[in-house]
């Protein structure tokens, strides 16, 4: 279970999170979709504490980190990567090391942050890259694999953390379009796994087929969430109908 209370970020004088409430149950898809700007890769980095949110709170399962302005406590470093470690992040451009294989890029996380052993991780890593379809590529280095390929494998690392949540930010963007089916496809089966899942796309069909919840973000908002067939096809909001005419 994810909580999100009044979450806000300011970049300066930019507020680019306005108030933000969320709840997510166990093992449901949250697809976010929104204009450009709207707000959408900065809520999934407040989540994973890639980015320190201004104000609010977020509890994920039994942990929680406030920042509200009332608090005078500063949230710790300690703190914040235990809570990073409740969250798998997969980007746009993938984010792989270079000079690591896919097998090398899906074991670091285990063995820096969560000091698993060598052997323990290398297996867990082998079985991953094996569940996202890339057992005969794990010797690979990222130059050598297709952006659908790598982008398996960023998931692949992003699972290896065993994560409560996994946040994909736009994960097909950056890939041609014959390579997006297969990056769904993976990402499918792990929604029909049970895994909780906040996902920012612009893949409609995508959110359509696999998302419980909908959310339409704009101007650093929640505009609407609803269900996919009623935020496709009977929004309420204005915004949310303008946005889905240009689009779709
Ligand atoms: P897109 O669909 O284009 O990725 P988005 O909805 O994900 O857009 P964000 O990337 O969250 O939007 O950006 C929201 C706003 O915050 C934009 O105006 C952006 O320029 C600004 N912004 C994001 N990161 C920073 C930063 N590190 N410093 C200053 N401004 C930032």
């Amino acid at each position: 279970m994810i909580s999100i209370k009044g979450l806000s970020k300011h970049f300066g004088d930019l507020q680019v999170l306005k108030d933000i409430n969320l709840k997510v149950g166990k093992g449901k898809v949250i697809v976010v979709i929104g204009p450009s700007g709207s707000g959408k890769t900065t809520m999934l980095r407040c989540l994973n504490i890639l980015e320190i949110p201004t104000n609010g709170h977020i509890t994920i399962e039994n942990k929680q980190l406030d920042f509200s302005k009332k608090v005078t406590k500063k949230v710790t470093k300690k703190a914040i990567i235990d809570f990073r470690k409740l969250t798998g992040m997969v980007f746009q451009n993938y984010n792989l090391f270079p000079h690591k294989t896919a097998l090398e890029n899906v074991m670091e996380g285990p063995i820096t942050v969560k000091k698993q052993s060598k052997e323990k991780a290398r297996n867990k890593a082998a079985e991953l890259l094996n569940k996202v379809g890339l057992g005969d590529k794990i010797d690979y280095y990222p130059f050598q694999l297709s952006g659908g390929q790598q982008q398996r494998v960023g998931i692949a690392r992003a699972l290896a953390m065993e994560p409560e949540v996994m946040l994909f930010d736009e994960p097909t963007s950056a890939l041609d379009p014959e390579l997006v089916g297969e990056v769904l496809k993976v990402i499918k089966e792990l929604a029909n796994e049970g895994m909780t899942m906040i996902v920012v796309t612009h893949e409609m069909k995508f959110a359509r087929e696999v998302a419980d919840e909908v959310i339409f973000m704009d101007g650093g908002y929640i505009v609407e969430k609803g269900n996919p067939q009623d935020i496709f096809t009977v929004p309420k909001e204005a915004r949310t109908k303008q946005f889905l005419q240009l689009i779709q």
